[in-house]
């Protein structure tokens, strides 16, 4: 899918797919850096995450295993709910492992912080987390995030995994819906 096959729907492409794919590259060469000599697990947070983690997975030179949480935070709308969920839960034993949590976008961090925190419980070497992007009230979370690709203005963003009511994952780039779209004409 590209901004051709969104018509209408796109308002504008906020990060290019080669800004993405640099800025991934880079943000690959310090996680490699950063680990050097560890074996590290680098957990995707479903659906938003696919996109993200498999840049960055492919853009790693260490030895990675990967591994998948899927939590709901945000309904079909634009709306934060705040309420963490648990729907699929990691496949792998974290304790002693250094682990990297990597998220397509961190807006409230309600969700992060939540999910740094279950996963702190079950003793890890680490937790660090690694984002594509951070929204500005991302500051009212006492979160620490080593690894972030854009701080991005306060606005609904598609693309790159992230959905408006599922649809747009596929877009290679960051945009913003037209209002028409989510019915604010
Ligand atoms: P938070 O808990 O930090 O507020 O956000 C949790 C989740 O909400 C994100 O991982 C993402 O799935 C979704 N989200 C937040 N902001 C946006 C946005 O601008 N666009 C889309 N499509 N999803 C968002
Ligand atoms: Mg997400
Ligand atoms: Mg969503």
């Amino acid at each position: 899918m590209d901004a051709a096959d969104m018509g209408k729907d796109l308002e504008r492409v906020l990060i290019t797919e080669e800004e993405l794919q640099a800025k991934i590259k880079e943000l690959a060469g310090r996680i490699d850096e950063d680990y050097a000599g560890e074996e590290l697990l680098i957990v995707g947070v479903l659906k938003g995450a696919v996109m993200v983690m498999a840049d960055l997975a492919r853009a790693l030179h260490l030895p990675v295993q990967m591994d998948w949480m899927a939590v709901s935070s945000y309904g079909a709308g634009t709306k934060t709910s705040g309420v963490v969920r648990v729907l699929k839960d990691l496949d792998t034993d974290i304790a002693g492992r250094h682990v990297l949590v990597v998220e397509d976008i961190i807006d409230s961090g309600l969700t992060l912080s939540w999910l740094v925190h279950n996963l702190k419980s079950r003793n890890p070497a680490s937790v660090e987390i690694c984002a594509a992007l951070r929204k500005p009230d991302a500051v009212k979370v006492p979160l620490d995030v080593k690894y972030i690709g854009f701080d991005i203005p306060n606005e609904f963003v598609i693309g790159y995994g992230l959905d408006y009511a599922e649809r747009y994952r596929n877009l290679p780039f960051i945009g913003t819906l037209a209002p028409h779209v989510y019915g604010a004409s």
